[in-house]
C-alpha cells in the first residue's frame, strides 16, 4: 500500500511516526504497514532506544545543545547586532532572563463576539493592521503573518514570530517547526484547522532574532484582540518569548511549565517552541506532558496505543 505513496506524503507520514516514537508511543511505528517503512522504523527505534539508555545513565548522556554567545550578550544589555545567519534563541529557553523595562499593561478584555461574527471580527483587526509600518520589523518583511485557523477554536497556540517560510507564505508555522506543530496537534487528536495559531509579532525579525521590546509592545495589542475575539478555552505559549509576552513577566521557561496560568479568560499552558524541540528532540516528552495538561483542560482523551 505504502509503495504507491508520493514522496511528500511519505515524508509527512515519517515525520508523524517519528514524533509518536519520540513520545514513547512506539506501537504507532512498529505496525508493519509496509516492509520498507517497517524496516526504516525499526532502525530508528533502535537509535531511539539507545537515546533512552543515555538518559537513564546506562550510557554517557547526550551533550546539551550549545548556547549562543551573541544572544547572551544581547540579553544582558550589550545589544550587539546579530548577523543575519545567527542561529535562533530557543536553546537558551531554560536560562534566567534578566529584567529590563517593565511590560506595558495589556489592554482591557474587549466584549465577547458571538461565534458567528468571529471571522468578520478577525478580518476587521486584519484590516486595521493593514500594510503596517508601526514598528521597525516591517522593513524586512515579505508577507505579514496575521494568524491562521478556526475563529471559534477552543485551543490557540502562540509562537514568537514568523521565520523565513512563514514570511514567504504569509502563514504561521509552515516550515519544519510547523510540521512538528502539526504533528503535536494531531497527537492531541485534533486537526490544524480546528485550532488557531498566531505569533507575538506578525513580521519576521531579521535573522530570526528575538523580537525587541518595542516591537513586541507595538504588535501584541493586535494579538490580544485576536485572543479576545476567538476566546479560546486553552492557550498554549510556544517558547519563552510567547510566555513572556502573554504573562507580562520574564521568567525562565522551567518555572512556567507544568501548571495552568490564567490569561484573558483562558487557561494558559507553557511549553517548548517546536523549533527548540527540533534542536533537542529529547525534550519532546516534556512537551507532550505539557500538551497533556492542555488536553485535560479541554476534556480531550490521549490517543489509545494501537
Ligand atoms: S511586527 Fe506588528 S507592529 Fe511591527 S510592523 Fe509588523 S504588524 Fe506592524
Amino acid at each position: 500500500m505504502a509503495q504507491s505513496l508520493d514522496p511528500a506524503t511519505r515524508e509527512v507520514l515519517l515525520a508523524r511516526v517519528r514524533f509518536y516514537r519520540d513520545l514513547g508511543l512506539t506501537e504507532y511505528y512498529r505496525r508493519p504497514v509496509d516492509p520498507a517503512l517497517a524496516a526504516q522504523f525499526a532502525a530508528e527505534s533502535e537509535a531511539s532506544e539507545s537515546s533512552v539508555q543515555n538518559q537513564t545513565g546506562v550510557l554517557p548522556p547526550t551533550p546539551r545543545a550549545p548556547s549562543f554567545p551573541l544572544l547572551s550578550a544581547e540579553r544582558v544589555g550589550n545589544h550587539e547586532p546579530q548577523p543575519a545567519s545567527a542561529p535562533h534563541a530557543y536553546p537558551l529557553e531554560d536560562q534566567p532572563i534578566p529584567p529590563r523595562k517593565p511590560f506595558p499593561a495589556a489592554p482591557e478584555i474587549s466584549a465577547a463576539v458571538p461565534a458567528a461574527g468571529r471571522a468578520a471580527a478577525l478580518q476587521l483587526i486584519r484590516d486595521e493592521i493593514g500594510d503596517c509600518t508601526r514598528c521597525p520589523l516591517h522593513k524586512g518583511r515579505n508577507k505579514l503573518v496575521f494568524g491562521d485557523g478556526s475563529p471559534t477554536a477552543r485551543l490557540m497556540f502562540v509562537g514568537e514570530g514568523p521565520g523565513a517560510d512563514e514570511d514567504a507564505q504569509g502563514l504561521p508555522f509552515v516550515g519544519k517547526a510547523g510540521q512538528l506543530l502539526n504533528n503535536m496537534i494531531a497527537a492531541m487528536g485534533l486537526r490544524r484547522e480546528e485550532v488557531y495559531i498566531a505569533n507575538v509579532v506578525k513580521c519576521r525579525p531579521p535573522g530570526n532574532r528575538v523580537p525587541e521590546q518595542e516591537e513586541g509592545a507595538t504588535c501584541t495589542p493586535f494579538l490580544f484582540r485576536q485572543i479576545d475575539v476567538i476566546r479560546p478555552q486553552v492557550l498554549v505559549a510556544l517558547g519563552a518569548t510567547a510566555a513572556t509576552w502573554l504573562l507580562g513577566a520574564r521568567q525562565p521557561l522551567a518555572g512556567l511549565r507544568g501548571r495552568v496560568h490564567a490569561f484573558r479568560g483562558a487557561q494558559l499552558i507553557v511549553t517548548y517552541h517546536p523549533a527548540y524541540l527540533l534542536r533537542d528532540p529529547r525534550q519532546k516528552k516534556e512537551a507532550w506532558a505539557d500538551l497533556q495538561i492542555a488536553m485535560r483542560e479541554l476534556g480531550l482523551k490521549p490517543p489509545a496505543k494501537a
